[in-house]
């Protein structure tokens, strides 16, 4: 692949768009090497791609739904063609290594052809012949969507919203995340260009690109994937014109593992430790606080440290070897030794955990030391920030209500796993408020793309994935014809 800067080009009603200014995206290896360029654009751009897809929602909207299947279906074959492409810029621009760039394309392509399958149940009209007459229920499409994403999973978390909302006969604005906006863009052209020109519009660019697209009149839902204070920033920007909205947030995911885990199990321990620090722990729905019952807690620890050597191999992306990569941002890196640095100054014990497989990209590169924290507070921020990087505290519990208690008062709710015997640990997951409790398994791997995903409490609002994840892009129209006009309780 060439190494040369790639530069990336805004799409607006079909056209790529060259812009006055663009931003220059770093490799996190590498940091004193551009990978590419995105575009910067400004509010009146961002209002024409607005536009843009508000002229195309007037007949996209009454498009056939096979049409719209057939479309997205070539452009998944297109990804599918390109994903080693994708996945190199990927990795070369977010640090997350080759693997895990090539997972992300995997699971958006698993989603989308998902979306193509099940669009039909959720869209055709339901026709109720009853006692009263007949309603016929219809799934209409809500108009032009604003999708704005993070960087930890650029293409996975738009296509998430691309597929759902274009094949339910919407239109979209969408804007990456300028940490990670080029292979995304990629993926947005190959799709932009299967559809007319205006139904899928493509801007990049800061705070006032991002306020457009979630203030202007014209758009009707916002879905929004991101931090818990940004999502603040939206509602309040959204709240005028009163826009429909699906926000995917912050989490403070829990690992709870029972008195009854077996600490012997090689497997079970690998999953754990890869739900800590898979892409470098910058994960929505990764383990970031892990409770062990005091009964097991001292063996459970010795475990955790021999996998997690055995498995963290830290370096180069594209080394074959390595499993964690850098850090994606200067940001990131400082907050996360922040939080460690609080620990080690309240008097935790920081363990370095991993193999460094490259050595000579520690110091440069956006690498950070995987750790574990033992002897954190409950309370300590630690615990109770999500720390979107590779360290995680492991703290024991003396009974179940307690851990309970201590899952239930974090302000987030996004997933959460609970580890031991199947029946008990099930009993627990009841208890627990989340979007998602994975049984023996967390993170991605207990992910099914077919059943619903989002948070309660802060960590969102709405669902993705699954049928609920495409409905949510449609408006519920009743339709009724009843058969007695006349209420017999009007007066005449
Ligand atoms: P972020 O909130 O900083 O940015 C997300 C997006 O919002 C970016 O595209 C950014 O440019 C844009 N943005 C920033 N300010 C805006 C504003 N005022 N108006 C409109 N848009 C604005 O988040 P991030 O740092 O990119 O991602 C990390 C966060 O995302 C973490 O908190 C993580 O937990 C969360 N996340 C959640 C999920 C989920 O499914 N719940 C998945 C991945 C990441």
């Amino acid at each position: 692949m060439t190494t040369e800067p790639i530069v990336i080009k805004a799409i607006i009603n079909g056209e790529k768009i060259e812009t006055a200014r663009t931003l220059p995206r770093e490799n996190p290896t590498h940091p004193d090497t551009i990978v590419g360029y995105a575009p910067v654009n400004t509010k009146e751009e961002t209002q024409r791609a607005i536009d843009a897809a508000y002229e195309a929602f007037k007949t996209w909207k009454w498009s056939d739904v096979d049409d719209r299947i057939a479309r997205m279906e070539r452009a998944i074959q297109k990804i599918k063609d390109s994903t080693d492409e994708i996945a190199e810029f990927l990795s070369r621009e977010h640090g997350k290594a080759l693997y895990d760039a090539k997972g992300e394309i995997a699971v958006s392509i698993m989603w989308m052809e998902f979306a193509c399958n099940h669009v039909k149940n959720v869209v055709t009209p339901e026709v109720k012949e009853h006692e009263n007459g007949k309603t016929i229920i219809t799934f209409d499409p809500i108009g032009v969507v604003s999708a704005i994403t993070p960087w930890n999973y650029p293409i996975s978390l738009s296509t998430i919203k691309i597929a759902p909302a274009l094949l339910t006969g919407n239109t979209m604005v969408l804007k990456p995340s300028p940490f990670a906006p080029l292979a995304v863009s990629k993926v947005c052209e190959i799709v932009a260009d299967e559809f007319p020109p205006g139904v899928l519009n493509l801007v990049h660019g800061e705070a006032d690109v991002g306020v457009e697209l979630t203030s202007n009149e014209k758009i009707a839902k916002i879905a929004f994937t991101g931090g818990t204070k940004t999502a603040k920033s939206i509602i309040k920007a959204a709240s005028e014109t009163i826009k429909k909205m699906t926000l995917e947030l912050g989490g403070n995911d829990a690992a709870i593992v029972l008195e009854d885990f077996d600490v012997n199990d090689e497997k079970a321990l690998r999953r754990m430790v890869i739900s800590n620090f898979l892409t470098a722990g910058q994960i929505c729905m990764i383990a970031k606080r892990v409770y062990v019952h005091r009964s097991i807690y001292e063996q459970f620890v010795e475990k955790y440290i021999e996998a997690a050597n055995k498995w963290i191999r830290v370096g180069d992306p594209f080394n074959p070897e390595v499993t964690v990569g850098p850090v994606n941002n200067k940001n990131q890196v400082k907050y996360v030794k922040s939080l460690v640095e609080d620990a080690k100054n309240k008097g935790c014990k920081v363990i370095p955990l991993g193999q460094i497989v490259n050595p000579e990209l520690m110091d440069n590169g956006y690498f950070l030391q995987p750790t574990l924290v033992l002897g954190a507070d409950y309370h300590d921020p630690i615990v109770v920030e999500e720390q979107f990087g590779p360290t995680v505290p492991i703290m024991p519990f003396d009974d179940e209500e307690q851990v309970i208690a201590l899952h239930n008062e974090s302000i987030y709710g996004l997933t959460s796993s609970v580890w031991g015997e199947e029946e008990h640990a099930v009993n627990v997951a009841r208890r627990i408020e989340a979007g998602t409790t994975m049984i023996n398994t967390a993170a991605i791997q207990g992910l099914d793309v077919r059943f619903p995903f989002g948070g309660v409490k802060q960590s969102g609002v709405g669902r993705e994935y699954g049928e609920d994840g495409i409905k949510s892009y449609t408006e519920t129209h009743v339709i009724n014809i009843p058969k007695n006009l006349e209420l017999p309780y009007i007066p005449e």
